[in-house]
């Protein structure tokens, strides 16, 4: 009998095992010359991931949440107008922390399965001068994908810097920092990154960088601040040795491998490897008459999926017996939905494999638990998805 469980939330992930070697090498000084060259490399790297050729990347000790708090802590100085586009719990985490920082917020909150309205964020942005607009690009409590092109456009149109929460799309979707003009991507190295957690990563615009510099008051967070940490970083992307705070040594070995291998797939094949594994994976879920969050295809997104339990199923024992199967997912997080859904994580090195693996395991469990449906129904459309997938018409 296996005794390890295929993971399958939306992060951490399942990591490559070249990636989990990489954190077991022997740890060396942080201005050792091989580890400079490490992390010198892995900041080159981030600009072809994030897309952003002229950006300043920062690797930092911490999680996602530590580079949420970074862009504000930086950006934002007491009483500045942020407006916030939230589609779920993310959302609001991030109007607590700009508030945190003296934001005076404004939050445009999707219904639940929607995004928010593109017309009804120029009427906000036409009302009012905000310093900034934050989004989030896919929200992990919902599956809700923005569409942060087209609100990053609306945010420079109205002359608002834009920050976009990138923990569960970077690497996963299509993101075009620069020729999306997006002042400040973040995300951490749990999800598509591919490496545990433990790193905070941001990629900020020339124009960000000069709005700091042009603060008023300093940073009121000493660990966030960037006058700390952006000596540190051009002195590793020089290959001069610095310090700061001791960086996170091997999860860098570690973050190197991932980013190699992230940047041999390509940025747009990943995306389309990611859209077509969820398209085929929601088609499968539908098939037996689930229902997804999202009400549509359009803000569906392709690094998990939200699925509502269905009506006649005991939704904490259905999570029990998949688990029981050797496949751990994840359960609701909206709090007012909470008990209502599931959650799927398929992102990173995910595989066709381990999507059937968790729909073998669903539909198992919702035959034992008497729910009707045609058994191996979801499994069928998942392979005739795939089979037939466009490829010519993603590029
Ligand atoms: N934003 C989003 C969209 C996330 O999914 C998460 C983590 N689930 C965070 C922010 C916070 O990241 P962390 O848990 O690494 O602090």
């Amino acid at each position: 009998m296996k005794k390890r469980k295929l993971l399958m939330i939306p992060g951490p992930i399942e990591f490559e095992p070249e990636v989990l070697r990489a954190m077991s090498l022997t740890t060396t000084s942080h201005v050792a010359p091989n580890f400079i060259e490490t992390f010198g490399h892995c900041l080159e790297l981030l600009k072809n991931i994030f897309e952003a050729p002229n950006g300043q990347p920062f690797v930092i000790a911490g999680s996602g949440t530590l580079a949420m708090d970074m862009a504000a802590a930086n950006l934002i100085e007491t009483g500045e107008k942020v407006l916030v586009i939230s589609t779920g719990y993310f959302g609001g985490r991030f109007n607590d922390i700009f508030k945190r920082y003296g934001a005076s917020t404004t939050v445009l909150r999707a219904s639940i399965g929607e995004s928010v309205d593109l017309a009804q964020i120029e009427n906000v942005l036409k009302t009012d001068q905000f310093k900034a607009l934050a989004m989030t690009h896919v929200d992990t409590s919902t599956g809700i994908l923005a569409d942060a092109q087209s609100i990053a456009e609306l945010a420079n149109k109205y002359g608002a810097l834009s920050v976009l929460d990138g923990v569960c799309s970077v690497a996963g979707e299509r993101m075009e920092q620069e020729n999306w003009g997006i002042d400040i991507v973040l995300t951490g190295s749990q999800k598509a990154i591919g490496v545990p957690p433990g790193l905070a990563l941001l990629m900020a615009s020339k124009r960000a960088i000069e709005v700091w510099k042009k603060r008023k008051n300093p940073v009121p967070n000493y660990y966030a601040d960037w006058a700390n940490w952006l000596p540190i970083m051009q002195a590793y992307e020089e290959r001069r040795p610095s310090y700061f705070g001791t960086p996170s040594v091997n999860l860098i070995y570690a973050l190197e491998v991932s980013l190699q291998s992230i940047i041999e797939e390509g940025m747009v094949q990943r995306a389309q490897r990611h859209k077509k594994l969820a398209d085929a994976f929601r088609r499968g879920i539908t098939a037996i008459g689930l229902k997804l969050m999202p009400k549509t295809e359009e803000v569906a997104a392709n690094t998990l999926s939200a699925i509502y339990f269905p009506e006649d199923i005991d939704g904490g024992l259905l999570r029990k017996k998949i688990m029981e199967s050797d496949v751990i997912i994840a359960g609701g997080l909206l709090p007012e939905i909470k008990n209502k859904y599931f959650r799927v994580g398929h992102m990173g090195a995910v595989s066709a494999n381990d999507l059937l693996a968790v729909l073998g395991a669903l539909e198992r469990v919702l035959l034992e638990l008497g729910h009707c449906f045609e058994a191996g129904r979801s499994m069928a459309v998942f392979q005739d998805t795939i089979l037939n997938w466009p490829e010519s018409s993603l590029a």
